[in-house]
């Protein structure tokens, strides 16, 4: 068993430059540290990263380290005894990042994986979603190593990413298909515009000026099967898509005739946060128009297990986006995915825009039996996390 002696925790940089919260635990087997991604197109309905902010919550921490202490854990469900602690105390990305070191450290004291905390039996690997073009929010920021002054201000694409999603006999040549696919978009990209300068978003994903049909144009050619993040709610205003790049309104009716041409067009075979996230009926008007696509909730249901009883009772969704810290409790992920699962609802664990090196993602999404796993294709920061999925792979 894993006794807690002591929690602390500290700020530290994501691969956006934006701080976040790492968590460490002194236990009877060691310290064990974790920490928490940010999100930037965030949910409404997400849970607060933080209870006021990152500063309260490492105080909050530190002050209740002593309610910890001779607490102990020996499985999964014993997260409760943790949940129950800081309930309505912390954020979600503390949290998260609190129950994560605590399963590191209960695999360490058992001798196992921490996949192996929720299924020892799972088998079956996650097929990869790699981002290999964005736009929108992510593509705002100044990207690390390029001077703060050259904003991204020139025209981009109005969808939030452009996702390559290999189907292949293993992680290992999904990754090193999507790493291929990934440059030689870069040499079409090039080749289209001679402005285009290699550079980067906030996944580490290409930033072109073409708009979203230009770049399924390019992407078209490269022959792996696409699907869209459009995180519609980002320019979703009083009714009204505002698309920029070209400029033109799109009611909601007309959203839905514009993306059933891309999806036909294109063959575009995953479509994620195509409606406002207040709009369940616009998803459930898509899934009937295309019931083997994957239509996929992400700030529609932000890893809550009501909301997905929402889209499920409304019929919006065929798939949803699993972000552990959009609510912070791995038991509420465990639900999430239970319901999900029950419901013939594939499942699809996700990366942050704004990442850490931390890689326990992996973990969560095989141990889950994720049906998807979206977690871009180039970066440190991602690439730490699909290694550890190929690790798994290799150590099956
Ligand atoms: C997303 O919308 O899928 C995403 C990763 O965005 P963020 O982390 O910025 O919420
Ligand atoms: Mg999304």
């Amino acid at each position: 068993m894993v006794v807690i002696r002591g929690v602390s925790a500290k700020s530290i940089l994501d691969s956006r430059r934006e701080k976040t919260i790492h968590v460490s635990i002194k236990t009877n087997v060691g310290s064990f540290s974790a920490s928490a991604p940010n999100g930037k197109s965030k949910g409404k309905r997400e849970k607060k990263s933080y209870k006021k902010d990152l500063a309260g919550d490492i105080k909050t921490l530190k002050k209740f380290s002593d309610y910890f202490s001779e607490e102990i854990i020996e499985k999964f469900s014993d997260l409760r005894r943790v949940e129950d602690i800081v309930d309505g105390h912390v954020g979600a990305n503390t949290l998260f990042a609190l129950e994560s070191a605590v399963l590191k450290a209960m695999a360490k004291e058992q001798k196992k994986e921490v996949w192996e905390l929720i299924n020892p039996k799972a088998k079956k690997l996650p097929r990869l979603v790699g981002n290999c073009i964005g736009g929108g929010k992510h593509s705002e920021t100044t990207p690390p190593g390029v001077p703060q002054s050259t904003k991204y201000r020139g025209k981009k694409p109005d969808f939030q990413e452009f996702l390559l999603i290999p189907k292949s006999k293993s992680v290992k040549d999904s990754f090193d298909k999507n790493k291929e696919a990934k440059k030689a978009v870069e040499m079409m990209l090039k080749y289209n515009n001679s402005k285009f300068k290699s550079e980067k978003n906030d996944e580490d994903a290409w930033v072109t000026p073409l708009n979203e049909k230009e770049v399924l144009e390019v992407l078209k050619k490269i022959k792996l099967p696409l699907g869209l993040d459009v995180a519609a709610s980002s320019f979703f205003k009083r009714k009204i898509y505002h698309y920029k790049n070209p400029m033109l309104k799109r009611t909601a009716a007309e959203q839905l005739n514009y993306l059933s041409n891309l999806i036909k067009n294109f063959n575009l075979f995953y479509i994620e946060d195509p409606f406002d996230e207040n709009d369940f009926e616009s998803f459930a008007k898509l899934l009937k128009k295309f019931p083997d696509n994957l239509i996929v909730g992400d700030d529609l249901t932000v890893t809550n297990h009501k909301l997905l009883l929402k889209a499920l009772k409304d019929k919006s969704i065929s798939a949803i986006i699993v972000k552990p810290n959009q609510c912070g409790s791995l038991l509420e992920v465990k639900q999430v995915c239970e319901v999900a699962r029950d419901n013939n609802i594939k499942i699809v664990f996700s990366h942050r825009s704004g990442e850490t090196n931390e890689s326990i993602l992996a973990d969560l999404a095989f141990g889950f039996q994720a049906d998807f796993f979206k977690c871009g294709i180039t970066g440190k920061e991602r690439e730490a996390k699909l290694k550890r999925l190929v690790e798994i792979e290799r150590s099956l």
